[in-house]
């Protein structure tokens, strides 16, 4: 690693330059650790853009730590549909009840007894109590890493381990301990506004003078990261049921599991060589112990997350024997309730594209 530039020639242009280019946002316009707390959890992996409307909705539905506490789970999912990463609301949640139950409903101030809370990493500890209590910890952010690899034109991988320490010490070495919280968020908007992943604007850079990469002609060199595994690819065949009433079957996902406590269509992935429509018998049979038989094709939808790419298939079924039963629970819904229960969005495509298609599959034979 090399050497880090010093301390006040980094901290004093940034933060002259932050008290300008500051970006109004709501959470910018509190001092509650808790709402400072929900942006920092909905920003994990979520656009500043993306994030804001939830962001208002979310407090004012829970306005306090207790408020998120007591809530049911499933009203809390509903709020944060379409953000994705609902592990992220399930330990926000149980974070929630554990302030409300063991710090008397405040947010705690202490790095360790906030770090022990559900969801809490490193980042979201750093960049909460620096902002919110002003406490000296550097949050490192993906913003934040492009910045401080540029500035010293880190050759080494940011994705491994070794390399993530080493920047976390520069920037804790960099952090200034009168003002860590505008440190903080100054290097993190730097990083989205300024110096940006492939156009970065140096010439308007606060920092410009001090940066390495800059120097060299090569910012954009700047992180070093190793290529990434493709990301792979999963057919998934899913199951219209309707009831008598018209009402469709869903199931709500395990916890733990991905997606865990979201509703669902019941199905699976489809195995090598074998076609969508014998899949979703053969996964309604497995999963609802009934004996059915598929439709043709209602709807076919892509879906990307992070890590894995999925295609739906979703065909109207129509029950020959049993009655659905499940160890996981079942809900028969009307149209109106599924705006009630939460669902991922690759389910939402599927409910999207079976109404743009004006194609409502009901009960056959
Ligand atoms: S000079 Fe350019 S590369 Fe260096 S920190 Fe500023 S914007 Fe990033």
């Amino acid at each position: 690693m090399p050497d880090a530039p010093s301390l006040p020639d980094i901290a004093a242009p940034l933060l002259a330059w932050f008290a300008t280019a500051r970006r109004p946002m709501p959470w910018r316009e509190t001092s509650d650790p808790y709402r400072i707390w929900v942006s920092e959890t909905m920003l994990q992996q979520t656009r500043v853009d993306q994030a804001e409307p939830y962001y208002r909705a979310f407090v004012e539905a829970f306005p306090t730590v207790n408020a998120l506490a007591d809530a049911p789970l499933d009203d809390v999912l509903k709020r944060w549909e379409g953000l994705g990463y609902y592990r992220r609301a399930r330990n926000f949640h149980r974070a929630a009840q554990i302030v409300r139950d063991d710090h008397g409903g405040l947010v705690p101030s202490d790095y360790d007894a906030f770090r022990a809370l559900p969801g809490v990493g490193p980042y979201t500890a750093a960049a909460v109590l620096s902002i919110a209590f002003n406490r000296p910890h550097a949050a490192l952010d993906g913003n934040v890493i492009r910045v401080l690899a540029r500035l010293v034109a880190l050759p080494d991988d940011t994705t491994r381990p070794a390399t993530r320490r080493d920047l976390q010490g520069l920037a804790d070495a960099l952090l200034p301990a009168d003002a860590p919280g505008a440190f903080n968020e100054a290097a993190m908007e730097l990083g989205a506004t300024v110096c940006t992943p492939k156009s970065p604007r140096c010439v308007v850079c606060p920092i410009q003078a001090m940066c390495r990469a800059y120097a060299e002609g090569r910012p954009t060199a700047y992180p070093v990261v190793s290529k990434k595994a493709p990301v792979p690819h999963r057919d998934v065949a899913v199951a219209l049921l309707y009831d008598v009433a018209g009402r469709l079957l869903v199931q709500q996902r395990p916890e733990g599991k991905m997606l865990g406590g979201l509703w669902e269509l019941p199905g699976g992935k489809v195995e090598p060589g074998e076609r969508p429509e014998a899949a979703v018998v053969r996964e309604v049979h497995e999963e609802l112990g009934v004996e059915a038989e598929a439709g043709p094709l209602a709807a076919r939808i892509d879906h990307a997350y992070s890590h894995l790419r999925v295609t739906l298939h979703a065909y109207p079924c129509r029950i020959v024997s049993g009655t659905p039963v499940s160890d996981l629970p079942l809900r028969w819904i009307a149209e109106d309730e599924i705006d009630t229960l939460a669902f991922p969005k690759a389910t939402h495509k599927v409910f999207d594209a079976l109404t743009a298609a004006q194609r409502t599959p009901t009960l056959f034979g």
